[in-house]
């Protein structure tokens, strides 16, 4: 029997998207199992905890067959390794995530051998970022066109 294909989909999720979900679900179908990791990006400041952005991510993608979502601190590669996986799986929204996420894909590749599978974001959800749905969040507007409703939900709640 062929090996199973395994990837892992890392990530900061604050908050998890319909783009995230869009990348998840194109990558369930490349994949045979997909881990879909909340981490800490060190150079930010988080809105929700990482318990609560994995809680989150199960909820919105409940039913879906072959997905595990946990959480993992210190390098990615390391963390895709100790799960046997054999690659990671990342989400290009513009020309500046392709010059970000081919860096770090090559790093990634050159310190562990790992590879990095791209997956182009859906048309309609290009446009949206973690970054800036806190922003709208923050300020009292709707973000029901970027996450899913528990998220809106969680958003409004942590923000009041
Ligand atoms: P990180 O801090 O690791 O970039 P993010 O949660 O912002 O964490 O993004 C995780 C991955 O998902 C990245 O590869 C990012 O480019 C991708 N991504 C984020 N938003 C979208 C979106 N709207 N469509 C497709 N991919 C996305």
């Amino acid at each position: 029997m062929a090996e199973k294909r395994i990837a892992v989909y890392p990530g900061t999720f604050d908050p998890p998207t319909l783009g995230h979900l869009d990348i998840i679900g194109r990558g369930l179908t490349i994949f045979d199992e997909l881990i879909v990791a909340v981490t800490d990006n060190p150079e930010k400041v988080s809105l929700l905890a990482a318990d609560e952005r994995r809680a989150l991510l199960t909820e919105i993608t409940r039913g879906m067959a072959g997905l595990t979502i946990d959480s993992f601190e210190g390098l990615t590669v390391d963390y895709v390794a100790a799960r046997g996986a054999g690659a990671i799986l990342r989400g290009i929204r513009t020309s500046t995530d392709l010059d970000y996420e081919s860096h770090l894909a090559l790093t990634n590749r050159a310190i562990s051998g790992i590879e990095t599978v791209f997956v182009l974001a859906g048309p309609q959800y290009g446009f949206i970022s973690s970054h800036l749905v806190r922003e709208v969040a923050r300020l009292g507007g709707d973000v029901s066109a970027m996450v899913p409703p528990c998220v809106a939900e969680a958003l409004k709640k942590k923000l009041t």
